[in-house]
């Protein structure tokens, strides 16, 4: 999608993917595949790009940090490093008094038992590095949940280390894109709302339904997260509005967000081309919502259902529904294979007509 952006203001994209299969590589101009430890190609790589971003943000920083030095690279490495350690992103928001939820480090299976002491059930573990998608993660509500995980902590390799959360009974998720431009300028897009099942965003709402003042509060806290990041490049906010009514910084992602899909099909300016704009120093773009959305991901044998005849004519007959597949060859479950974005005059069309997708399309009685 970012590759699209960039070949539409004119761009060649050079793409470097370890998965020979990943699908950007179709559509670049140079494909590197290479493993992102093979020194021998950082060499070449360089030469044949002048500006470096990223849609993944388990690059290695070391990498990215050494690029840093050749040629522009936004976000910069050390952000990612930040990012891509959950205990160090929480130390360092906290630091900066920003509000995300009681944690603590474990590194052990006394440190679990202290931390679960400390902070009481429900929590959740989480693996500090490499987790997506709710992977690596074990919700503890009762002490059995506890023992269940300690056998995991026992046999991980020596210096893993995970974060073990209090959990936040939310009234919503939410999440905010913060585009920030090498000059300190700063484009933020709507608050959204996301539900997610079994960790998997499943659905983002457009705008989030919420009073003004809470979204004032929720994006004025994301700017001030990546403010506080030094952060150059789009970054996506996640945040939990507490019970209470309090906001916290659930985590940041360094690049475009699932969340942040919406914007191809009902902003000026979608996420993908805001991270070509950062990424080449050009001036951000407008972040006006045009119509309201609902964006339904489409997760593993899903897919299915809109590729099948039946399926797409269904989808395709359906008004203001834009459908995004991503040509991944092989389907896994939980695997996002594409999205809808459901588009409508009120949000109450767009809600009803995504329900009813979900009802008869994606899950047929
Ligand atoms: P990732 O998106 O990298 O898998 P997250 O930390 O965002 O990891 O967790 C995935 C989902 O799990 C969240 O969107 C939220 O629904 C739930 N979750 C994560 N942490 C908490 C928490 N501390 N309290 C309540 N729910 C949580
Ligand atoms: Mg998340």
């Amino acid at each position: 999608m970012f590759a699209g952006a960039a070949h539409r203001l004119g761009y060649r994209v050079a793409v470097w993917d370890p998965d020979p299969d990943a699908p950007a590589h179709r559509i670049a101009t140079h494909s590197f595949s290479a493993p992102f430890s093979d020194h021998s190609v950082r060499d070449l790589f360089v030469r044949t790009v002048d500006a470096v971003t990223l849609e993944w943000e388990n690059v290695p920083a070391e990498l990215c940090e050494w690029l840093e030095g050749r040629c522009p690279m936004r976000p910069s490495g050390t952000v990612l490093r930040i990012l891509q350690d959950r205990i160090e992103q929480k130390q360092y928001l906290s630091s900066r008094h920003l509000s995300v939820p009681a944690f603590a480090v474990v590194e052990s299976r006394p440190q679990l038992l202290s931390a679960v002491d400390h902070l009481g059930l429900p929590a959740i573990c989480k693996t500090a590095k490499s987790g997506y998608d709710g992977k690596g993660q074990w919700l503890l509500r009762a002490p059995s949940d506890v023992r269940e995980v300690e056998p995991i902590l026992d046999t991980s390799k020596p210096g893993h280390r995970w974060i073990l959360e209090q959990f936040i009974e939310y009234i919503r998720e939410l999440s905010v894109l913060v585009v920030r431009g090498e000059s300190g300028a700063y484009c933020v897009y709507p608050v959204v709302e996301n539900r997610h099942e079994r960790g998997i965003l499943r659905e983002t709402h457009v705008p989030a339904s919420i009073p003004l003042d809470v979204a004032e509060k929720a994006m004025e806290l994301s700017k001030q997260a990546v403010a506080a990041l030094q952060g150059v490049g789009v970054f996506c906010v996640e945040l939990f509005q507490a019970n209470d009514g309090s906001l916290l910084v659930n985590e940041i992602a360094p690049r475009p967000h699932n969340s942040g899909h919406y914007t191809l099909d009902v902003c000026t300016v979608s996420q993908f081309e805001q991270q070509v704009r950062v990424t080449c120093g050009l001036p951000l773009g407008e972040a006006r919502l045009l119509s309201p959305a609902i964006m339904v991901n489409l997760i593993g044998e899903e897919v299915r259902s809109v590729t099948s005849r039946e399926g797409a004519c269904a989808l395709h007959s359906t008004a203001g529904a834009v459908l995004h597949l991503y040509g991944k060859r092989i389907i896994r479950p939980g695997r996002k294979m594409g999205h809808v974005t459901f588009t409508a005059p009120s949000a109450v069309t767009a809600a009803e007509t995504a329900r009813q997708f979900l009802a008869r399309v994606l899950r047929p009685a």
